[in-house]
């Protein structure tokens, strides 16, 4: 038995898997709200370079990985795929529990996949300088290494509560040489509106996209990057699931439970879609999108177009989500805090190739201390609902007597998240389940635009 599956080097995937040209039914295209109508690439050529808009779009299947990204990726790809031979010996349970570690990149965890991509194809269409926006923090700092890579500058709008609290994911960003200032900011019409209002305003991800993308827009030699949800970046996160296919292969394995943890999408499609190909092609396989209770996109919300920004500056976009006006409570796991879902894992959502789970804080750290304390590794709060679920599955199939393979991607480490263990461990983190008569409230607010 094999704890510890590596990839050499040579063997790393050269292709992203692209599944618009398998899903049974199209991800039906984002639309511009003042008409109704699909919007064109070139209403997007301000924002995103034209060749990661020719990638948002495309239905070929396998798309070439530049061998300028392949060389940053060996910076730490192939990630390993571990055994969690402790974990299962701690709960007892006949399932073999796999874990594909992202945690092992420089920013710790999966997003410079995209990151990385990303700063690439600006680079090679001519874009000098990135905006960005950043919850918790970890999509700055991803970008942050993955423009210092390619020699690109970068502005990171940082939510302000999360500027304040974790200074050491800014600290991260200006080291690999990003400038990273609290959103709202007094740098953009967005930002001094709402400073206007509030001076101390807290910020929210909402805001911090809408500074973002009226500072790439606005600013010479500009693009703005966004760190899931849209098809492109899940798809440059599919190197996660095709190299965990081939390490798999390696030792005789195929999963029956493929699982991830789900914010926008990209971590979990990311190790998912791979598998849902094959799937789609017959495959029994049952995968699972956890998410937190608090911010249900999948299993509370409703599939309709929305906007993926609290000013409405984005096209709408069809997905799982709570509305645009959505705040979500101050749960720890940041990078789960969105009110929406990619618009490609939504629509596997409705066709049934996904099951969305919701856990909620309290089950997720109690998952993840007991993964730290089997396994040694301390999980991202994220990283905690693909554990919970994982655990939850290994304990089925101890009391179902089954052998099942499961398969986990492991987004990140919580190494910058200590405050969050902190929290925990002294009992003062507390289960927050959004109110159903909350959510059916916000729900209305999204009749007046069109359904998918
Ligand atoms: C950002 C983040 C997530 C959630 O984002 P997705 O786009 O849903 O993957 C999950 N885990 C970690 C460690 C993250 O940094």
């Amino acid at each position: 038995m094999k704890r510890r599956i590596d990839l050499n080097e040579k063997d790393i995937p050269k292709q992203w898997y692209n599944i618009q040209a398998d899903m049974p039914n199209p991800v039906p295209p984002p639309l511009n709200p003042a008409t109704g109508q699909p919007i064109t690439p070139d209403m997007l050529a301000p924002v995103f370079p034209m060749n990661l808009i020719e990638q948002e779009v495309s239905t070929e299947r396998w798309i070439n990985i530049p061998d300028e990204v392949l060389e940053k990726y060996l910076i730490w790809r192939p990630t390993p795929l571990y055994r969690a031979t402790f974990l299962e010996k701690y709960l007892g349970t006949p399932a073999k529990i796999y874990f594909k570690n992202e945690g092992v990149s420089p920013a710790g965890s999966h997003k410079p996949n995209t990151a990385i991509a990303q700063a690439y194809y600006n680079k090679v269409f001519g874009i000098k300088r990135i905006a960005t926006e950043t919850g918790a923090g970890q999509w700055g700092s991803a970008l942050s290494f993955a423009c210092n890579q390619f020699g690109l500058e970068l502005k990171v709008y940082m939510v302000r509560i999360s500027f304040n609290q974790k200074p050491y994911r800014k600290l991260m960003m200006e080291t690999w040489g990003a400038k990273c200032v609290p959103s709202p900011s007094p740098d953009t019409n967005a930002g001094r509106k709402f400073l206007a209002q509030n001076p101390d305003h807290p910020g929210s991800l909402g805001i911090a996209i809408s500074e973002a993308i009226e500072d790439a827009v606005t600013t010479k030699d500009s693009r703005y990057s966004l760190g899931s949800v849209l098809n492109h970046v899940l798809l440059h996160q599919t190197i996660i699931g095709l190299e965990a296919q081939k390490q798999l292969e390696a030792i005789g394995e195929y999963p029956d439970i493929v699982i991830g943890c789900a914010g926008g999408g990209s971590n979990f499609a990311g190790v998912a879609l791979p598998f849902i190909r094959d799937k789609i092609h017959g495959k029994n396989i049952h995968v699972i999108a956890a998410e937190p209770s608090s911010c249900p996109s999948m299993t509370k919300g409703i599939y309709n177009y929305d906007f993926g920004d609290t000013a409405e500056t984005t096209p709408l976009l069809a997905m799982h989500t709570l509305g645009h006006n959505f705040v979500p409570a101050p749960i720890h796991a940041g990078g789960l805090r969105y009110h929406g879902m990619a618009p490609i894992v939504s629509r596997l959502v409705m066709d049934k190739l996904i099951e969305p789970r919701a856990y909620s804080q309290l089950e997720t750290f109690a998952a993840g201390v007991t993964f730290a304390r089997t396994e040694g590794f301390i999980p991202a709060p994220e990283t905690n609902h693909a554990i919970a679920c994982t655990i939850e599955e290994a304990k089925k199939a101890k009391e179902e007597g089954k052998e099942k393979v499961i398969l986990m991607n492991w987004s990140g480490h919580g190494i910058i998240d200590l405050a969050a263990y902190d929290a925990y461990l002294s009992g003062k983190l507390d289960d927050y389940v959004l109110p159903d008569n909350e959510i059916q409230g916000l729900l209305k607010e999204l009749e007046k635009y069109p359904k998918p």
